[in-house]
């Protein structure tokens, strides 16, 4: 997007209008349930396209948060600010199960739940592979099997060889086995993060751009 006339063009929410069920407040983390204190509109000189500056207040708590927000034909997007400092969902372009694996994983980061945070990583690491047909024993194997097909791109092939924590295996907890240190569990959270995003989000946002309407 080189322009804020652009926002809410080819990517973004359905419908034209702000969706603020979608919106989570950053204090109390309570969703959707705002009123409207203050509206303005900025109209595009000789177009049809509106900027909308709008205040939310929190019903629950009675915070504020300032939204900026246009639509185009059939989407609007918007950015909110401030914001949630807590994960709130997963990316709605993620698969249900591995948003709900990855989330957890982000929150047991923010927990300081090292252990946790990886061996949800892993999960959603292996649902991930597997649903794109990944082959072999272990995590590292199905990331190499998918890179030889070129589904995923060398740098990351390389990058796997540098986390630990995709080498151990979740499935099968021993009493020597030693506690995840946070270096170790930030790595792979991290590593799925670009899978993910290079799986779900890239093509996603490919689609959307390739389905704009010329500009
Ligand atoms: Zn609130």
């Amino acid at each position: 997007m080189n322009s804020w006339w652009n926002l809410g063009e080819w990517s973004g929410y359905d419908g034209t209008r702000l969706a603020v069920y979608r919106i989570t407040c950053p204090f109390c983390m309570e969703e959707g349930n705002f009123s409207t204190e203050f509206h303005a509109e900025k109209k595009q000189p000789n177009g049809s396209k509106v900027l909308n500056f709008d205040t939310l207040k929190c019903g629950n708590c009675s915070s504020y948060v300032q939204v900026f927000w246009s639509a185009g034909d059939r989407l609007h997007s918007y950015h909110v600010q401030p914001w949630p400092l807590k994960y709130e969902r997963a990316p709605e372009q993620y698969p249900e199960a591995i948003g709900r694996f990855w989330l957890q994983a982000k929150r047991n980061l923010e927990d300081r739940n090292w252990d946790a945070a990886a061996v949800m990583a892993r999960s959603a690491l292996q649902l991930a592979l597997r649903s794109h047909d990944a082959k072999g024993a272990n995590l590292k194997q199905e990331i190499d099997y998918l890179a030889s097909k070129g589904i995923l791109p060398p740098i990351m092939q390389e990058w796997s060889h540098n986390v630990r924590e995709l080498g151990n295996d979740s499935a099968h907890p021993n009493l020597e086995q030693p506690p995840t240190v946070p270096k170790d569990a930030t790595d792979i959270v991290g590593f799925l993060d670009f899978l993910l995003d290079y799986l779900y989000t890239l093509p996603k946002k490919i689609t959307e751009y390739r389905g704009r309407k010329d500009a």
